[in-house]
């Protein structure tokens, strides 16, 4: 088999929050296989230094993904200016650590506002193109609080389970137009939104620990390789999974 199957050359992609964490390294593994990038986020500092790193084939769009009535304008912008969108990442998301009891209605909203609500709009608009041309992949970013129940993160887990529906509901619509849906739930994985959360509870930490079934936790050129995997031609039957990338931590007792 010819590895070009796994080459994302040629094709546009757009990465939300690809400025940090495991939305950079998507970026940097979709740029090695030789896709050109366009990352977003909120912080123009943060994703002018990204796209320094990321080299030629990276552009930056400042955008704040919750402005839902600005996305269509950010499509299209694309869509003139760059280029035909072949992938789309969501991967922009925010993160709240809180007991049910303390989570208040308006932090429950936020957090779906970010990691689904925007997620749905960006997705919808990016589709539009995609199924005119009968052509695209959709990733989105779930995690592990998605696949089985964790304590502390009630709003996070459900915006992440939520993630699963709407790649189910959205094979039955699009795959008919060649356009695939997909999630990869990333396990425990080195960035700063894990380090932060981490790096102040021993005993989540050990937690974790325990619950991985490989050595140490993850880094983002894992789930980098992996969204490049399934953003090639060699996951063109591929539709609807969603991929733990994980050491082992979803079946590990
Ligand atoms: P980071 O905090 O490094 O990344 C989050 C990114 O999302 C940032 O670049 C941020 O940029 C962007 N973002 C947040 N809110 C918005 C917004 N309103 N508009 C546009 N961009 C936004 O964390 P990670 O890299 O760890 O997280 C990336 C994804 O991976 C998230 O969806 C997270 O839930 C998921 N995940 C992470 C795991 C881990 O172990 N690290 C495990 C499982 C899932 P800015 O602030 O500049 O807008």
């Amino acid at each position: 088999m010819a590895l070009s199957v796994f080459s994302l050359k040629g094709k546009l992609a757009i990465v939300t929050g690809g400025g940090t964490g495991i939305g950079l390294g998507i970026s940097k593994a979709f740029i090695e296989a030789g896709a050109r990038v366009v990352i977003t986020g909120r912080r123009e500092k943060v994703l002018k230094e990204a796209v320094a790193e990321l080299g030629e084939g990276a552009r930056y769009l400042v955008n704040d993904i919750t402005d839902k009535a600005g996305i269509p304008a950010l499509v299209q912008e694309i869509e003139k200016t760059i280029g035909p969108i072949e992938i789309l990442v969501n991967n922009a998301g925010i993160h709240h650590k809180a007991m049910a009891q303390e989570t208040s209605d308006e932090v429950f909203e936020s957090i779906l506002q970010t990691n689904v609500m925007s997620v749905f709009a960006l997705t919808r608009e990016c589709a539009k193109y995609m199924l005119e041309r009968k052509s695209g992949s959709i990733l989105m970013i779930g995690s592990m609080a998605g696949l089985f129940g964790i304590d502390k993160v009630v709003a996070y887990g459900t915006s992440k389970t939520a993630l699963t529906g709407l790649v189910n509901a959205l094979v039955t619509e699009y795959s008919t137009s060649n356009v695939r849906v997909n999630a990869i739930a990333p396990g425990w994985i080195e960035s700063n939104m894990f380090l932060n959360a981490i790096n102040q509870d021993e005993t989540r930490k050990q937690q974790i620990t325990n619950r991985i079934a490989m050595d140490g936790f993850g880094q983002t050129s894992d789930i980098g390789n992996a969204a490049v995997f399934l953003s090639s031609e060699a996951a063109r039957y591929i539709t609807g999974v969603v991929l733990p990338v994980d050491g082992g931590a979803t079946v590990n007792f």
